[in-house]
Order: structure tokens, then C-alpha cells, then sequence
């Protein structure tokens, strides 16, 4: 067996400790004579691993009590489009600032059910930069303020520090990439959302952090199954849920304590970033990133290389070295490391050597 290092954007790498975990619990979980797929989502046992997990989550994030913790199904694509639903009436105008590809999906999966107005975008820069707040036209009473914190694709980061003057307004936040790699101060925002798939486990989970006062919104009808409120009611087991995700991310967020928890954990991804930011910028021109340097993800690292023809050879030769899935998304092109909480700083250094040899030979 050989396990590359995987720089996957997403379904990313799991810590092999927990997919080892998993294994040894396939057939049979905790006494219950079958695995946790097998069990209903009713029984006693996968109710307490809910709540355990729920809890787990709650400590490590520092999630203040008015605050609800769901874990439901659709992905982040999903909630773009029940957040208007559940949060804003179809006359209210709700707030968008772009940062990148997914905030511009945001806006637009809103926009039949909400005025989806636009606070800010980069596009012009191509999404290289956050605007500065200065720019930022606000609408007086929105619904809501949506923010993509962390842009996947164009990796433009910011983080809480970002949102000033911003008390009278329920800020939502993506977090798709960012969630659970590193403290983050939820009270910040009124909901938090993002998929496991990322740092937090397997595709099919969708963590959501919803302040209860939003909660108490609803403004439109709506099936229960869509309604927020109904499913926090029903600690988001209103109907089967992915169990055996669920039961992964209860694995993943066991291992982040492990692992010292969420400081320790933000402090080895931000050396993990400045590792593979000092080795782009450090190349004399063969690699780089267009990204202003205050807004750079430290979980995805677009980068291109100086002569878009040596691509395809970079990318066979980093498959040939162990290396995997650096392809680049085609929106921005060339290449793409994504740094999640389950790559190892090992990896982010055979990356390094990688480059800086590949340069050396082709340059
Ligand atoms: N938002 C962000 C920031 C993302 O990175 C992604 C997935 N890459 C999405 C939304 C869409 O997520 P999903 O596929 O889980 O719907």
C-alpha cells in the first residue's frame, strides 16, 4: 500500500490515523454487533455519538451557547440557496462581498429569493484581493452580510479582523475551507457554515453554527426538511441523516484534540503556508502566486509557473514523486496546493524539495 501526500482541494486527505480508526471499527462499533452504517439513527448509541460529537465541536470551537450546532446534508451549495429562504423575506435585500468563485455562487444561487446586492467585489483584480472596507456599500437593514472567508479557489483569505463596524449586521460566513484549522471567534458571526469534506471529515456532512435569533427568523413558508429551525429542534435527525459521515467527523474532531486542538493545529497550518509561500516567492520568478500577501490562504496556495509549457511535466513528475492532485482549478489554471489539517508538514516539505529540484532542472 502507498499513501501519496494528497493536496487534494477537496474531498481532501483524512489523518490516516482516523481512516485506520474507521477500519478497525468497520464490522463492528462499540458492542453494538454491526457497524455504525448498520445501526438506525434513532438508537441509543448513534444518538449519543451525535451528541458527543455535537459537544466535541462546541469545546473545541468555543461555540457560545445561543448558538445551535446542525450537521445536515446538501453541502455548502445547498445553503446558498436556503439561507435567503430561512433568513430573509423575498422583498429584503441581502449583502454579498465577493472575494472569489464561491461568493460570486453565493450571491447568484440567492438571487432568486432575495435582492442579492453586491457589497464589494474584486473581480476586476481577478480576485486576487480583499476590498477595502472602505468600498463596501452596505445595505442599511439587510437581511443579512455574506462573506466567503476563505476563497477555495483563488485562495484569498481573511479572517475576523476583517469585519469592523459590522455590529448592527447578522454577518454569514462560508467556511467551507477554513472551519476547524484554527481558533476562529464565532461570536463574530450570526452562522458559520461549510462542508466536512475539507478538515472535518467526508463529503455528505455539512456543519452549520446559527445563532438562535436567526433561528427565530421565518419569514417565508418552507418544508421542514429546508427550515433551520426545524431541523436545530430536532438536533438534525429530523430524517436519516449521514450517519457514517457523522460518525467520521466524530473521528476527525477526536484526532484535532489529539493533535492538541485547534491552536496547536493553526499554528502548524500557518508554518505549513509560510513554508510553501517562502519557496514560491523565493524562486526567482519560476513560481508564483498573483495573491496580495495580506489576504493569503493559508489552506490553498494557487501558484503558476513561469512558462505555462512545463504544466504537464510538473505534474507528472510530482505524481511520479508522491505527490498528488496539485492541479490547478481550471477558473485561475497552473497549480494548486491545498494545505488541510490532515496534510503533515513532511508533506508540505517534500513539496518544497519537489519544486525547488524541478526548478533547478528546468529553469
Ligand atoms: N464554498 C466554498 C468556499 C467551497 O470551497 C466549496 C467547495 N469547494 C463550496 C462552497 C461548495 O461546497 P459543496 O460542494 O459542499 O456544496
Amino acid at each position: 500500500m502507498s499513501r501519496a501526500f494528497n493536496f487534494s482541494a477537496g474531498p481532501a486527505a483524512l489523518p490516516e490515523a482516523v481512516l485506520l480508526r474507521a477500519q478497525s471499527e468497520l464490522l463492528e462499533w462499540q458492542g453494538e454487533s454491526a457497524s455504525v452504517m448498520e445501526i438506525s439513527h434513532r438508537s441509543k448509541a448513534f444518538v449519543a455519538l451525535t451528541e458527543r460529537i455535537e459537544s466535541d465541536l462546541r469545546r473545541l470551537l468555543q461555540v457560545p451557547d445561543d448558538y445551535a450546532v446542525l450537521f445536515l446534508q446538501g453541502g455548502a451549495t445547498q445553503q446558498f440557496a436556503l439561507i435567503p429562504q430561512n433568513f430573509a423575506a423575498p422583498d429584503a435585500t441581502a449583502d454579498y462581498l465577493l472575494t472569489g468563485h464561491w461568493g460570486v455562487k453565493a450571491q447568484a444561487e440567492a438571487s432568486p429569493y432575495v435582492h442579492a446586492n453586491i457589497v464589494a467585489s474584486d473581480a476586476a483584480g481577478k480576485f486576487t484581493t480583499l476590498p477595502a472596507r472602505s468600498t463596501w456599500q452596505l445595505t442599511p437593514g439587510a437581511a443579512y452580510l455574506h462573506v466567503t472567508p476563505n476563497e477555495t479557489i483563488h485562495g484569498v483569505e481573511f479572517d475576523e479582523t476583517a469585519l469592523t463596524n459590522l455590529d448592527d449586521v447578522a454577518v454569514i460566513g462560508d467556511v467551507s475551507s477554513t472551519l476547524l484549522s484554527r481558533p476562529l471567534d464565532v461570536s463574530r458571526y450570526a452562522m458559520l457554515y461549510g462542508g466536512a469534506q475539507k478538515n472535518i471529515g467526508a463529503a455528505g456532512v455539512t456543519l452549520l453554527i446559527i445563532r438562535n435569533d436567526l433561528l427565530a427568523r421565518q419569514p417565508r413558508p418552507l418544508a421542514k426538511i429546508l427550515t433551520y429551525a426545524a431541523q436545530a429542534k430536532e438536533h438534525s435527525l429530523l430524517n436519516t441523516p449521514n450517519t457514517f459521515g457523522w460518525y467520521l467527523t466524530g473521528l476527525v474532531l477526536q484526532w484535532i484534540d489529539g493533535e492538541g486542538g485547534l491552536a496547536a493545529i493553526g499554528a502548524r497550518n500557518q508554518r505549513k503556508a509560510a513554508m510553501l509561500y517562502a519557496a514560491i516567492d523565493g524562486s526567482g520568478g519560476f513560481y508564483s502566486n498573483p495573491v496580495d500577501p495580506r489576504y493569503r490562504s493559508w489552506m490553498n496556495v494557487p501558484f503558476v509557473l513561469h512558462d505555462a509549457g512545463l504544466d504537464a511535466a510538473f505534474l507528472s513528475e510530482s505524481i511520479a514523486s508522491g505527490l498528488v492532485s496539485l492541479k490547478g482549478h481550471k477558473a485561475v489554471g497552473g497549480m494548486r496546493a491545498s494545505l488541510y489539517n490532515a496534510m503533515p508538514e513532511v508533506g508540505v516539505q517534500a513539496l518544497v524539495d519537489f519544486m525547488a529540484d524541478f526548478a533547478k532542472r528546468k529553469g
